[in-house]
Formats: structure tokens, C-alpha cells, sequence
């Protein structure tokens, strides 16, 4: 896939010149995180396999639903120290 339209930000150039300068612009789970480049505002997120893909609006949605289970398994964590990995997989529909 070529988008044509992405030479309108001088910044995008800089980019593929010099690579994005990603950084973590929000911790999801322990083990996914959103990165934003600090020049062309390119977002990423971390997938099932700990890859880096494109931080699409359904990915955006997935980390919200992600973010609100890790957070209440911590609550939970907290009275319980038992874990379920697959519960968490299965839920988000990987
Ligand atoms: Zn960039």
C-alpha cells in the first residue's frame, strides 16, 4: 500500500530520512504501550506478538477495552494474587 498523499507534512520527510522519533505516549498494559513520533505525530501501538503496528481507530479501541481489564485485574491482583493471560486474550479477540 502507497498513500500519495502523505508528502503534505515537511515533517514525514525528516522521517523516512532519519526514522521516526517514536516515544511512549501511553501505557496500555504491562506489555502494550502507544508510541507517537514527536515529528510527524505517527502513531503505533504493540500487538499480540509484541510487534509494532499501525495505531489504527480499531486498535485504539482495542487498547481501551485492554487497558480497562488490566486495570481491574490489578484491582483485582491486589486481593488475589492469581492470573489468567488466556482470559485476557481471549476477551480483547486475539
Ligand atoms: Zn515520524
Amino acid at each position: 500500500m502507497s498513500k500519495t498523499n502523505s508528502a503534505s507534512n515537511p515533517m514525514k520527510l525528516y522521517c523516512s530520512l532519519f526514522g521516526h522519533q517514536y516515544e511512549v505516549s501511553k501505557k496500555v498494559t504491562l506489555h502494550v504501550k502507544e508510541y507517537t513520533c514527536k515529528c510527524c505525530k505517527r502513531e503505533l501501538t504493540t500487538n499480540s506478538n509484541g510487534n509494532l503496528i499501525e495505531l489504527t481507530p480499531k486498535f485504539k479501541e482495542i487498547n481501551v477495552i485492554l487497558e480497562d481489564i488490566y486495570t481491574r485485574r490489578r484491582l483485582r491482583l491486589k486481593q488475589k494474587a492469581f492470573t489468567s493471560s488466556i482470559y485476557l486474550n481471549k476477551a480483547v479477540g486475539y
